[in-house]
């Protein structure tokens, strides 16, 4: 029956879960990232550390080969000079540049500088092992002069000095490409750390991002559990509204309870109820809450200069009167107008009102509860309106709309109950219409039918509302008169009497009517007895030539007592008396 009110809080979930998946989409490419440029780096490093270890190897073994042919050839002159035991070094050198393994030879480098430029320093060392052996072999033939001449002729010291310039120039190209491997080294290291660096921060933006997303997100949660909460709350409220206003009996209860209910659900809001009359065509301000009584709200709205029920939905009508705005909009509030249908049918218009500059969008945010609670209001109005017709249908009579008799007769027991406890009196008038049969007769059925339904609008528009009359069988009516002494009822009788005569005229034919007047306790003492009282009098109306009225006798014993209350109606007391 009552939906949520509140369609607002749910409409973010599509962007969060847009917003969840590039989150982690960013975060695998950051991990990704951080694990690709810590392999890259160390990769990088590593390989200019493989370089840097093979160039220095290099050098060393340059420094190495260098180093044994300055002593094999300082051995080989100290021999030849005639120590001996220079032979042994000598020798030692030789076998370590040529009897390892591997050619250490071949890591010498290229001659290119001066008068050897362009030869191999490999064939330039191999011929200086050669010419010191040369040497070393005269010399043990006692023939050292001639190897010293060898040795000078061969420059062994000026080629040695070639190898060594171009040991000395590979050794300081070494160097400055270990510089600059050192350099990438560093460079690399530096953007690895940037990157980390990078990384790292994006991570923390990242997981800033997420504890803030994760803050909102718990915030939307709370306020969306809040909404749900208050929509619960909310129409529990208005189950317990409709549930009250099923066991409201009139609209007075009604009114009470959507007040109450209004005063809860839309506090802060002033209101009013304006009820369907059918008779009247138009609404009727049934009640107001959080305002002045009487503050110009009109009392009645003609159905078609409101937008609200034209259009079958809530309107607004703005303050300053602009935009589409009702006829009967006053004052300078803002107005929201909520139609009351109930089976098809306008039962009501509730009114919600505000001010200030954010009436609109107040009145807008409660339009869903002000709707509900119109919904549960109208079925209201609706059952009592139903309750009232089926009662109206088992009470009255259909031709004349009077009360029918069963009605009439509690309605009079409750008036003589009551009567007699508080002191009071009854009349009662019993009205039959003259030669009735011989007006159906002349004029048609339909035309009785309709002098019936005059005279019975005749006899109730001349009485007060709390008068009853009762159509009690055929052309009879009964009136019932509370609190009226049997004098009063007689001369109210004279009137009727007087105006059923004047309907002859509209009619063009002759009507009239003959009145029998009782009343408790003057003339009787009970229900039976006073409508036999006022039967007979009426007998004797007709008796007398119709189109009369007759007062029922006085009760004897009642005499001095109605004497004494009434001391004016002395002709009754004689009259009665006579009789
Ligand atoms: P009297 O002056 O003595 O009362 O004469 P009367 O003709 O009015 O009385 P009577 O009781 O002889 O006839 C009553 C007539 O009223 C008979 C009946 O046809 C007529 N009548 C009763 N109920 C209705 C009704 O609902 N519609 C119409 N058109 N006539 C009715
Ligand atoms: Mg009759
Ligand atoms: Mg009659």
């Amino acid at each position: 029956m009552f939906a949520s009110f509140d369609s607002k809080t749910e409409r973010t979930a599509p962007p969060v879960r847009h917003r969840s998946r590039v989150l982690s989409l960013a975060t695998i490419v950051l991990v990704f990232t951080l694990v690709a440029t810590a392999i890259f780096g160390f990769a990088h490093v590593s390989s200019q550390q493989l370089t840097m270890a093979e160039l220095r190897a290099h050098g060393q073994r340059l420094k190495t080969v260098h180093q044994s042919m300055v002593a094999a050839d300082g051995a080989v002159l100290h021999y030849l000079a005639g120590e001996v035991n220079a032979l042994r070094l000598h020798l030692a050198e030789v076998a370590r540049l040529t009897g390892g393994a591997t050619d250490i030879l071949d890591d010498l480098p290229p001659i290119i500088l001066g008068i050897e430029a362009g030869r191999s320093a490999k064939v330039l060392a191999e011929e200086l092992i050669a010419t010191w052996s040369e040497a070393i072999a005269l010399a043990s033939e006692g023939r050292a002069e001639a190897g010293r001449t060898l040795i000078a002729t061969n420059r062994t010291s000026l080629v040695l000095e070639r190898i060594g310039e171009e040991v000395r120039r590979v050794l300081l190209r070494s160097d400055s490409l270990l510089a600059m491997h050192d350099d990438r080294i560093k460079v690399g290291t530096l953007m690895v750390l940037l990157m980390q660096l990078a990384a790292g921060l994006l991570a923390i933006l990242g997981l800033l991002y997420a504890f803030r997303s994760s803050v909102s997100e718990a915030d939307k949660r709370a306020a969306a559990v809040a909404s749900a909460d208050r929509s619960r709350v909310q129409v529990a409220r208005l189950f317990e509204m409709a549930d009250v206003l099923q066991s409201a009996s009139d609209h007075a209860d009604a009114n009470a309870v959507l007040k109450a209910t209004a005063a809860d659900l839309v506090p802060g809001f002033s209101g009013a109820l304006y009820v369907f009359n059918n008779s009247r065509d138009r609404l009727v301000l049934s009640t107001t809450w959080g305002r002045a009584e009487n503050d110009g709200l009109p009392e009645t709205i003609n159905p078609t200069s409101c937008w609200g029920l034209k259009r079958g939905k809530p309107h607004l009508n703005h303050g300053d009167g602009s935009k589409l705005c009702c006829a009967h909009h006053v004052g300078t509030e803002t107005t929201l107008e909520i139609p009351m249908i109930a089976r098809g049918e306008i039962v009501g218009l509730l009114q919600l009102f505000a001010s200030g500059v954010s009436a609109l969008d107040r009145l807008d945010h409660v339009t869903g509860l002000g709707s509900a609670l119109a919904d549960g209001m109208s079925l209201a109005l609706a059952n009592m309106a139903l309750r009232e017709k089926l009662r109206n249908q088992a009470l009255r009579d259909p031709l004349t709309g009077l009360y029918n008799r069963r009605y009439m007769e509690d309605c009079l027991q409750r008036f003589v109950r009551l009567a007699e406890r508080e002191n009071r009196e009854v009349s009662l008038i019993m009205v039959d219409l003259d030669h009735f049969k011989r007006l159906n007769d002349e004029h048609g059925h339909a035309f009785g039918d309709q002098v019936l339904r005059d005279t019975a609008l005749t006899i109730t528009g001349s009485l007060r509302e709390t008068d009853i009359v009762c159509r009690f069988g055929g052309e009879e009516l009964v009136v019932i008169l509370p609190d009226c002494p049997l004098e009063r009822a007689a001369d109210k009788a004279e009137v009727l009497r007087l105006r059923i005569e004047e309907l002859g005229n509209t009619h063009g034919a002759e009507i009239s009517a003959s009145f029998g007047v009782a009343s408790l306790p003057h003339t009787s003492q009970s229900v039976t007895d006073l409508l036999s009282a006022a039967d007979a009098a009426l007998y004797k109306a007709k008796q007398g030539g119709r189109n009369q009225v007759a007062k029922a006798p006085l009760r004897p014993y009642r005499l001095d007592r109605y004497v004494e209350e009434t001391p004016l109606l002395e002709d009754d007391f004689a009259r009665a008396a006579a009789e």
